[in-house]
C-alpha cells in the first residue's frame, strides 16, 4: 500500500497525482463513484477518485438507508431492476454483515390502500422469486389479528392484514466509506475536498481534469486515459462545464426523513405503509431512534444545501397519524431530519414517484463516460457495467473480470449476522466494565464492524478514559484511517451522530474541534469556520423552512 487513508498522506498523494497518468479518474465520491473505484482498482487499474466535499456528503448519506429490491418498482413493471437489486442484497450482506442488517419488514394492507391481501401475497411472492430469497426468509402473509399482534400501534380500524418480507438496513455513508477504504487497500488514490472544475483534452478527446484542492486552495491537473463522471445530482452541472451531447437530463426529486426517539414511536420492526396520496413510506427503528420517510417532490433549488420544509414535516406526520393513530408526534418530538436529492433520469410526463430508479450510462463524444440514476443497493453492478466499458477503451494485454462480489468490505470481516450480535454483546460488556454509556457496543459494531477492535485498542493504550476518552479514540481512528478532515466529516458521515444521536453532537462538538485543531494545527479563522459549519448543519437538521430556499 502506498499510503494511509488519512489526510496526513494527502501531500504524498498529491505529489503522486502530479506525476501519474491514471488509467481512470472518477469524479464523485458517493456510493456510485466509490463502487467504480473499488471495481476498477481490484481489476488492476490505476485509479484516482476526486470528491468536491467530503466522501458521501451528497445523496449517499441522505437515503432511506435500506439495501432493498424496491417492492414498489414491481408496480411499474421494472422486473429487471427488482431482480438485480433484490439479488444484490444478499451479496452486500455477505460482504459487510454489520452494514446490511437483516430486518423483517411489515407491510400492512389497509382499507383503500395500495396493496390488498391478494396483491400483497402475489407481489411479495414475485419479489422473493426475482430476488432469489432463501426459503426461511420468504414472505409470510398475516391475517388482521396477527398483523395487529405483530404491531399493536397500527390502526385497527383500517388494517385488514399484512405481509412480512425480508430487507436489509444499512448506513449509506458508512457503506460508501468502507467501499472507499477497500478501494484504497487496492491502491486507488482517493481525495476528498478536491473539486473538478474543468476537463483537459488532446485532439478533442478528454485526457484529464483540473481540480481545486480545497485544503490548500491550489489548482492541480490530473491526467488519465479514461474519465468517469459519477456526480449524482451534480451530473448536469459537472458536464455543463463542457458541451455534453447528452439528450436526457436529470430530474431531481427531494426526499425528507424525520428522526424521533424510539420511545416516542416504539414500533417493533420496520413498517412500509400507505400515505393518503397513494404513496408508500417507511418507519424504521434504528438503535435509540425511529426514522420516518420519505417524501418525493420535484426540486429545483440549490444543490449544495437541501433543507426540509414545513410542508415536508406536515406531510410525514400526517401520513403517520392515519396508520398509527396512537402515536402522538409533533414538531417538538422530531430530533433531527435529513433532506436528499434523487438524481433521476428525466422522463417527460411522469410524476416524481413514477420516474424510474434505473441507472443509465452515457458515452459522450469526447470520451467521457457518465453514469446517473440507480440505487445505493445496486452500486456494485452499476460499477461493474461502467468499468467493463472503461476497460474496452483501455489497451490492456488481458482484462480481469469483476470480482467485487468476493471482496469483503472490512478487514477481518464478520461472516454472518450472528457474529455481529455477539460482537455487540461483547463490546457492551467491555463498555460496562469501563462504566461507559449503554449504547457503545451497538454504536461501535454497527458503525465500524470488526475495526472496532482498533478503536478499543487505542482507547486502552492511550490512557483515554470515560465516554469522552472513547470518543477521542473513535476520532483518532477517523483521522488516521478514514480521511476525516473536518469536524462535520466525523460527526455526520463517519459516526452518523447528527441524524441518530444529535445530543451527542452538541455535547462533543467542542471536544472534536479542539482535538482536530491541535492535530491539524488550525488557525483561529479555520476554527471559526468549523464552528459556523457545525451551527449550520445543526440548524438545518432541526428547522422546517417555509420554502426550499432557507435564506428567503
Ligand atoms: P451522490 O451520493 O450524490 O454522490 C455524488 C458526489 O459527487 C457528491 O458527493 C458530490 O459532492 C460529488 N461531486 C459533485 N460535483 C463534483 C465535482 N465537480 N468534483 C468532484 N466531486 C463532485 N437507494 C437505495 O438503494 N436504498 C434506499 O433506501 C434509498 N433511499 C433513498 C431515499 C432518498 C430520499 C434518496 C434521495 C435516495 C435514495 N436512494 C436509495 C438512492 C441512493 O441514495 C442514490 O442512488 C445514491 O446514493 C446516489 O449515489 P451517487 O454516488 O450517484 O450520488
Amino acid at each position: 500500500m502506498t499510503n494511509r487513508f488519512s489526510i496526513f498522506s494527502r501531500e504524498q498523494a498529491i505529489a503522486q497525482i502530479k506525476t501519474t497518468i491514471f488509467d481512470l479518474i472518477v469524479v464523485g465520491g458517493g456510493i456510485t463513484g466509490a463502487g467504480i473505484a473499488l471495481d476498477a482498482a481490484s481489476r488492476g487499474l490505476n485509479v484516482l477518485l476526486l470528491e468536491k466535499s467530503d466522501f458521501a456528503s451528497g445523496t449517499s448519506n441522505k437515503s432511506t438507508k435500506l439495501i432493498h429490491g424496491g417492492l414498489r418498482y414491481l408496480k411499474q413493471f421494472e422486473f429487471g431492476l427488482v431482480k438485480e437489486t433484490g439479488q444484490e442484497r444478499a451479496i452486500v450482506h455477505r460482504l459487510a454483515p454489520h452494514l446490511a442488517v437483516p430486518e423483517k419488514m411489515l407491510l400492512p394492507f389497509v382499507t383503500g390502500g395500495t396493496y390488498g391481501s391478494i396483491s400483497t401475497s402475489l407481489g411479495l411472492k414475485v419479489y422473493d422469486f426475482l430476488a432469489d430469497v432463501v426459503k426461511k426468509d420468504r414472505r409470510i402473509i398475516l391475517d388482521k389479528v396477527k398483523t395487529l399482534a405483530a404491531e399493536p400501534l397500527l390502526n385497527k380500524d383500517i388494517v385488514e392484514g399484512g405481509g412480512v418480507y425480508s430487507e436489509y438496513r444499512t448506513d449509506d455513508a458508512r457503506l460508501t466509506i468502507e467501499v472507499l477504504k477497500t478501494a484504497h487497500s487496492y491502491e486507488a488514490t482517493l481525495l476528498n475536498y478536491a473539486e473538478v472544475n474543468s476537463f483537459t483534452y488532446s485532439n478533442g478527446t478528454v485526457n484529464g481534469v483540473v481540480f481545486n484542492d480545497k485544503i490548500t486552495g491550489k489548482e492541480i491537473t490530473a491526467a488519465s486515459k479514461t474519465l468517469i463522471v459519477a456526480a449524482g445530482p451534480w451530473l448536469d452541472s459537472v458536464l455543463g462545464k463542457k458541451d455534453t451531447g447528452i439528450k436526457k437530463k436529470l430530474r431531481l426529486t427531494k426526499g425528507v426523513h424525520l428522526v424521533v426517539v424510539h420511545d416516542k414511536f416504539p414500533i417493533r420492526q420496520p413498517v412500509y405503509f400507505d400515505t393518503p396520496d397513494e404513496r408508500m413510506i417507511f418507519a424504521i427503528p434504528r438503535g435509540r431512534t425511529t426514522y420516518i420517510g420519505t417524501t418525493d417532490t420535484e426540486y429545483t433549488g440549490a444543490l449544495d444545501r437541501v433543507v426540509a420544509t414545513k410542508d415536508d414535516l406536515t406531510y410525514l406526520l400526517g401520513a403517520l397519524k392515519r396508520v398509527f393513530p396512537k402515536v402522538e408526534l409533533s414538531e417538538a418530538d422530531v430530533e433531527s431530519n435529513w433532506a436528499g436529492l434523487r438524481p433521476l433520469i428525466d422522463e417527460e410526463g411522469k410524476s416524481p414517484s413514477e420516474l424510474s430508479r434505473k441507472d443509465e450510462v452515457y458515452e459522450l463524444e469526447d470520451g467521457v463516460i457518465a453514469i446517473a440514476g440507480g440505487k445505493l443497493t445496486g452500486y456494485r453492478k452499476m460499477a461493474q457495467r461502467v468499468v467493463d466499458l472503461a476497460l474496452d477503451r483501455l489497451d490492456l494485454p488481458h482484462k480481469i473480470p469483476c470480482r467485487t462480489s468476493l471482496i469483503p468490505l472490512t478487514a477481518d470481516p464478520f461472516t454472518n449476522y450472528g457474529m455481529v450480535e455477539k460482537a455487540i454483546a461483547h463490546y457492551n460488556e467491555l463498555a460496562a466494565s469501563e462504566s461507559l454509556g449503554a449504547d457503545w457496543g451497538w454504536h461501535l459494531i454497527t458503525t465500524y464492524g470488526s475495526n472496532s477492535a482498533v478503536i478499543w485498542r487505542h482507547f486502552k493504550e492511550s490512557g483515554n478514559a470515560g465516554d469522552e476518552g472513547l470518543l477521542q479514540s473513535e476520532l483518532w481512528y477517523g483521522v488516521n484511517h478514514e480521511m476525516v478532515a473536518s469536524a462535520v466529516d466525523f460527526l455526520i458521515r463517519r459516526s452518523s451522530r447528527l441524524y441518530f444521536d444529535i445530543q451527542s453532537m452538541v455535547k462533543y462538538r467542542n471536544q472534536v474541534v479542539d482535538y482536530l485543531s491541535k492535530e491539524f494545527k488550525w488557525a483561529k479563522k479555520r476554527i471559526k469556520q468549523e464552528n459556523d459549519l457545525l451551527d449550520l448543519y445543526l440548524k438545518d437538521a432541526t428547522t422546517y423552512y417555509k420554502t426550499e430556499n432557507p435564506d428567503s
